[in-house]
């Protein structure tokens, strides 16, 4: 749950009703005990969208989209849990709590607004380094570097002078305290007590959120002998690496009238452009493009270009492009700066047109894979080898944890798109496809999409069922918690995408607090809400609950017996074979029973 307490997410869950807050949205109507409508996550001409009031719950059986109020608006508003939490809370009018980071509950000056003018001051400090004489080598470097005095002004490009304490000292005697320099990830604490400025001899970029608040610094060394070229802040209270983009907040609204964002790795190969007006422009924070930035930016834009500045970086991003290109319902292309330059010196070498030709006239991710690696694999001619080539591209295609979980048509379309690519009928290659699929064990069926009609699990048979039914029985009757355990325990399930489940399950039911809606947001993604609700659900329609849940304890503790059986029969310990076989003759054999 982050940083937000339990307490206050159920609170914000009790206070909202599930149908209200989806009939704002989406039209449904009431039928029988339950809602209906058309499902807002995918296509759909007659209604499979379900809400259920006594529940609260959605389920679509379209799509299998499903969860509580918080997935809901996770998955419609495409935010992030704390952004659907705040949402729901000030739906409900219930104050935010105070985020206190790691400081002790209540503690004053160290919420957001404090910790910002933190940060503000920082910002100024570093600023005013930049023109003092102690600067004077990073603002050459800066200008050196192509920035211009008004990108400088415009961007509070700053410089973190080189002493351990420069910051620390002004920020004190300014009258901020040192926790707030902590909370703010400017200082680091000495183990022998004190703390110390971390960074030192940086070119300094703050770095703003998507509402243009102050949340972090990118700090570039300016020694050559610095093993760390760039160090950006921690995370803290503020800055959330995974959910930020440096240059978002000025870039926001180029992207969405260009409908595209270029992304790039450095802080220069955003401002560079920026400069020469392709505003369009943002860059990850040392980190990979993660799941949510890619949900933040499709929210302002559909077409995604991954900018590197080397062909071997290009490779890896395109097999990261690859899944996201298939994910999502987003064109992503790779573009490879060309001569070996990165993005900001090819900026100020032929200017700003020229790099919006570069973003223009990049290749989808799945088509530069296949440049790249696949197509280089045979000499023109050698149809053997293509096809092999082409196979292997299939196949990481249709491998990747993305391609189980987009729904039939997208697939198709994405056959037909590889069709043209590797030049080979697109029947032939449907049939391709549809026999690696089969192959492959759904990596999706254990990590479910949201558009995903193929995220249901496959039927399972034997065990592995008997294990699914159980959990959808405790799932629908939590009171028959007490039954199940004790025949069988949390290490009896070995079906991957149930270990979660039944973990989960287990932990609240040691808590006393099993519940449908406690599991729910016992993790907060979507996917989790999908898996939960289908269970839910398939339970619900199966009904029978002390019936099958008797029957399946039965069959697993048989089935814990005879591997134990086994066991007894290599290591040949008579007594406890005959008690054992003896146990399995029984009709309610337990397990254990000695
Ligand atoms: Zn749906």
């Amino acid at each position: 749950m982050g940083l937000l307490p339990e307490q206050f997410v159920n609170q914000v869950q009790q206070a909202t009703d599930i149908v209200d807050l989806i009939g704002q949205y989406v039209s449904i109507k009431q039928r029988g005990k339950d809602y209906m409508g058309l499902c807002p996550f995918h296509r759909e001409k007659t209604p499979s969208f379900y809400v259920s009031p006594g529940k609260q719950i959605f389920k679509c059986f379209g799509c299998g989209a499903g969860g509580g109020v918080f997935q809901f608006v996770i998955l419609h508003q495409k935010c992030t849990f704390p952004e659907a939490v705040r949402l729901l809370a000030e739906r409900a009018n219930i104050p935010m709590p105070k985020l206190t980071g790691d400081g002790p509950p209540g503690e004053a000056g160290l919420d957001r607004a404090e910790l910002q003018r933190v940060m503000r001051f920082a910002v100024e400090f570093f600023q005013r380094q930049l023109r003092e004489p102690r600067g004077r080598h990073a603002l050459a470097y800066a200008l050196g570097r192509s920035l211009t005095e008004e990108s400088l002004a415009r961007f509070e490009i700053g410089y973190a002078p080189e002493t351990w304490d420069a910051l620390a000292l002004a920020a004190r005697a300014a009258g901020f305290r040192e926790a707030q320099l902590v909370a703010c990830g400017l200082v680091a604490a000495r183990e022998t007590g004190g703390c110390y400025d971390r960074f030192r001899n940086r070119l300094m970029f703050p770095i703003l959120d998507q509402a243009g608040r102050l949340i972090a610094f990118g700090g570039r060394a300016l020694a050559a002998e610095e093993r760390a070229k760039y160090v950006n802040s921690p995370e803290t209270i503020l800055f959330d690496k995974s959910s930020n983009l440096y240059g978002l907040n000025w870039a926001r609204q180029a992207i969405a009238a260009a409908n595209q964002v270029a992304v790039v790795e450095g802080y220069f190969d955003a401002l560079l452009p920026a400069q020469a007006g392709v505003e369009n422009v943002v860059a990850t924070l040392g980190t990979a493009l993660t799941e949510r930035h890619v949900r933040m930016l499709s929210r302002l834009a559909t077409d995604l270009v991954l900018v590197f500045d080397a062909d071997a970086a290009g490779l890896a991003a395109a097999e990261r492009g690859m899944e996201l290109f298939i994910a999502q319902q987003m064109n992503v292309r790779i573009a490879v700066v060309p001569d070996g330059k990165d993005p900001a010196d090819f900026v100020s070498a032929h200017g700003g047109e020229a790099f919006r030709k570069v973003l223009a006239e990049a290749p989808p991710a799945l088509e530069h894979l296949w440049q790249r690696r696949w197509a280089t694999m045979y000499s023109p001619g050698d149809l053997v080898a293509k096809r092999r080539a082409a196979e292997e591209f299939l196949q990481a295609v249709v491998s990747s944890s993305a391609f189980g979980a987009i729904d039939g048509v997208r697939q198709g379309w994405l056959a037909n798109w590889l069709a043209q690519l590797v030049d080979i009928p697109p029947e032939e290659l449907y049939r391709n496809i549809r026999q690696l699929l089969r192959k492959v064990p759904t990596a999706a069926s254990a990590k479910p999409g949201v558009t995903s009609g193929a995220a249901a699990p496959e039927p399972a048979v034997g065990l592995a069922a008997a294990q699914r039914r159980i959990l959808e029985v405790l799932i629908c009757q939590p009171d028959l918690f007490e039954q199940a355990a004790r025949q069988i325990g949390l290490e009896d399930f070995t079906e991957p995408a149930l270990v979660p489940v039944a973990r989960e399950l287990w932990r609240l039911a040691s808590a006393g607090e099993l519940r449908l809606e406690t599991l729910l947001y016992a993790q907060e993604t979507p996917e989790w809400g999908q898996i939960i609700t289908d269970l839910a659900a398939a339970g619900e329609a199966r009904g029978n609950y002390q019936e099958t849940l008797t029957g399946d304890l039965s069959l697993m503790a048989h089935a814990v017996q005879r591997e134990e059986l086994g066991e007894l029969r290599k290591t040949g310990d008579d007594a406890s074979l005959r008690q054992l076989t003896d146990a399995l003759r029984r009709p309610d054999a337990r397990r254990r029973p000695w």
